[in-house]
């Protein structure tokens, strides 16, 4: 895979000072794009390669600016507010630039390799003090490989340490070409079942399976296994206790299992979004609940933690 400073991706979100996603403080780069559609994301501003506009329907004042401003007539006014056909909107930003009381915002940035790189590099002593480094995150980072390998490069090159945060869905050529740059990898296991895993993902869980086995074994990445806890979609016993087998005897017993509480904050982002068909309403897990799921884990002498 051809890398280069140049090689330009999509990004939603940087976030500094990151103590959840790998070792140490990190900078987290959340890049758009997802083959995945879980029915609970969490961050369904992720989902598509594409810049998209983010709505907040209770400061739109209906002054019709942005309807006047979008070359693609993907703005109407509706009771006194304005909505979007988000089918014509090719993300241009225009409304989001035009709107005088900021109610419209465009979710997505589209930046080089070497911009991210000179984001990142900013910290460099908070992650030498502290063990930390860079994580890319989604979305999916193998979504967009060039540039995920271009950004990883660099920053391995500028000896900061690198983790991918990955759903692990992606053909084993890309896995292999992103990953060979990664210092570890935090792997998601959503469900173990492959026909609940497509009934809730949208894909089966063979391949990434898979790949999980040829991470570890083939490429002797260090990996920490990453499982959402989604009441009534992936927390029953049973399947908490058929991922870890898989961890234990598939991988190895010294992968650490981080149990990841479902909790409530990306369902504004629906409504953002207008998607509000999509939004589902699920309760947080009780912590009792996730105590019991721990200990399930640790029954197979894992090392299990709950949250990030
Ligand atoms: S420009 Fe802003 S305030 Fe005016 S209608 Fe559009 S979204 Fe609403
Ligand atoms: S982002 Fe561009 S195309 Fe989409 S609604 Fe706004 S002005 Fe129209």
């Amino acid at each position: 895979m051809i890398e280069s400073h140049n090689t330009k991706g999509l990004i939603f979100n940087v976030q500094y000072y990151s103590i959840h996603d790998g070792p140490g403080i990190r900078t987290t780069v959340f890049m758009k794009g997802c083959p995945l559609k879980c029915l609970w994301c969490q961050n369904p501003e992720s989902q598509r390669l594409q810049r998209e506009i983010f709505f907040e329907l209770e400061k739109c004042t209906g002054c019709g600016i942005c309807v006047q401003a979008c070359s693609e007539g993907a703005i109407e006014l509706f009771e006194g507010r304005s909505r979007t056909n988000r089918k014509k909107c090719s993300g241009t930003g225009r409304c989001a630039e035009v709107c005088p009381v900021e109610a419209r915002k465009i979710m997505g940035r589209s930046v080089t390799a070497k911009e991210v790189f000179e984001e990142v590099a900013r910290d460099a002593l908070f992650y030498q003090r502290s063990g930390g480094g860079v994580t890319l995150s989604g979305g999916e980072p193998l979504a967009q490989p060039r540039f995920a390998v271009s950004v990883l490069k660099l920053c391995k090159d500028a000896g900061i340490h690198t983790t991918v945060d990955t759903c692990g869905y992606a053909s084993w050529d890309t896995v292999q070409q992103v990953l060979s740059y990664a210092d570890l990898v935090l792997y998601d296991f959503k469900h173990i079942d492959p026909a609940e895993h497509k009934r809730y993902t949208g894909v089966s869980n063979e391949l990434i399976l898979d790949n999980a086995r040829k991470i570890y074994h083939e490429l002797a990445i260090p990996m920490l296994a990453r499982v959402p806890i989604i009441p009534t979609y992936n927390d029953s016993a049973d399947n908490i206790k058929a991922t870890t087998q898989f961890i234990s005897s598939e991988l190895g017993k010294n992968i650490k299992v981080h149990l990841l509480p479902y909790h409530r904050l990306g369902e504004t982002k629906y409504e953002r979004l207008e998607k509000m068909d999509l939004a589902v309403l699920i309760e947080p897990p009780a912590e009792e609940q996730m105590l019991a799921l721990q200990e399930i884990v640790q029954s197979f002498g894992l090392e299990a933690v709950l949250g990030g």
